[in-house]
């Protein structure tokens, strides 16, 4: 793909947003695709359709105007993929969407790379959960198989006389049950597949959440380089496994086992992921446009980081800190012009920079300053 070509963009959020920006930046265009009203992304794209994916006549119009299609969430409609795919290149491609889409499909494909994987168990009924806690032990994390993210569709057993009020808090749906992971800490790896076969990922950030919402990702991670190593071949494993293009993330929990540091897979995001914020200025090709670059079929940019990170989530309120994160000198605020300020919306992210080494293993993170 030369510069001036378009690339369609499933989905219109804050990550649609910032691919579109990271697009404008190497001379391509972006035509975003969302049904919801006044998305992130519209401000900043060439063109919008405001319509729902079962439209085929707006997919039509969409996949004439785009030279290749990507996707900012990993539940697009496969439907509309379909659809799609048949007129134009739609990247990543559906094996990594019909991985992604059902946590009982990813969790079997980790394990047949060889990547460790919490023991789980798949739940069609009520009456599955009981036998399955039986083997599997508490507590243990009932999840739906399909459409969850941050922490939605989950419910956690601290007893098996749960088991009805879980199986009603996930919806009653096809679900997976598995362990609970006694974590010391989460990371992730952010990586990138190339047309050409080229590899590439980012340092491990730590990532902290509250309520299951990413609050903070710390890059690095305070682990060995042995431990990031590992995080990094999950992410080239996996990647290679589909010939993936494009950037994804694998989501892993860090446990301690008689002295020794073990990581344990939880999710798969195939696409651009909210651990990788603080590459946008950490680094000098964000993950944004590593995916650009992929998709467009371009070499991968070098991942090395440039400074230490801190990158914050403004959820709700947050964002009403934002006077003072501009005014800070070694913050970067990134907001994503949503209107309506809602409990649990992300409105945009800060990162806050600091010099290579500063939060390395074994030293703690200096408060931010707002
Ligand atoms: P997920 O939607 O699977 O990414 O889960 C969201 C968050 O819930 C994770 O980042 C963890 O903090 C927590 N979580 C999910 N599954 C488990 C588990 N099996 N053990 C411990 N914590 C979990």
């Amino acid at each position: 793909m030369a510069p001036g070509a378009t690339i369609g963009i499933l989905g219109g959020g804050q990550l649609g947003r910032m691919l579109a920006l990271a697009a404008a930046e190497l001379g391509l265009r972006t035509h975003v695709f969302c049904p919801e009203q006044d998305s992130p992304a519209f401000d900043v794209c060439r063109r919008v359709t405001q319509s729902s994916y079962d439209n085929e006549a707006a997919l039509d119009l969409f996949a004439r105007d785009a030279d290749a299609i990507t996707f900012e969430f990993e539940n697009v409609p496969s439907s509309a993929v379909a659809f799609l795919r048949a007129r134009r290149p739609v990247l990543p491609d559906e094996r990594a969407l019909d991985m992604a889409q059902d946590r009982l499909k990813e969790k079997e494909f980790l394990r047949a790379l060889g990547i460790d994987v919490a023991p789980f168990h798949r739940i069609n009924r009520l009456a599955d959960i009981a036998p399955a806690l039986a083997e599997i032990g508490l507590p243990a994390v009932l999840k739906t198989r399909l459409y969850g993210y941050d922490g939605k569709g989950q419910y956690v057993l601290h007893d098996a006389g749960e088991a009805e009020a879980a199986w009603t808090a996930v919806g009653e749906t096809a679900s997976v049950l598995e362990a609970f992971v006694p974590f010391s800490r989460e990371i992730s790896i952010i990586a990138a597949r190339g047309q050409d076969g080229g590899f590439a990922a980012y340092d491990p950030p730590e990532n902290q959440h509250r309520g299951q919402i990413l609050r903070r990702s710390l890059a690095p991670a305070p682990i060995s380089q042995a431990l990031a190593d590992q995080a990094r071949d999950i992410g080239r494993q996996v990647a290679e496994a589909i010939d993936y293009v494009g950037v994804l993330a694998v989501e892993l929990f860090v446990t301690e086992e008689n002295g020794k540091s073990r990581l344990i897979a939880n999710e798969i995001a195939p696409r651009v992921h909210n651990s990788g914020h603080w590459t946008l200025d950490a680094c000098a090709v964000s993950q944004f446009e590593q995916h650009i670059r992929a998709v467009a079929g371009w070499p991968l940019g070098p991942t090395a980081r440039h400074s230490d990170a801190v990158m914050d989530n403004l959820i709700g309120d947050d964002i009403d800190r934002w006077p003072q994160l501009v005014a800070a000198a070694d913050t970067r605020l990134h907001l994503y012009g949503k209107t309506q300020t809602r409990a649990g919306r992300k409105m945009g992210h800060a990162t806050r920079l600091a010099p290579l080494g500063s939060f390395g293993a074994n030293r703690p993170v200096p408060e931010t300053a707002a």
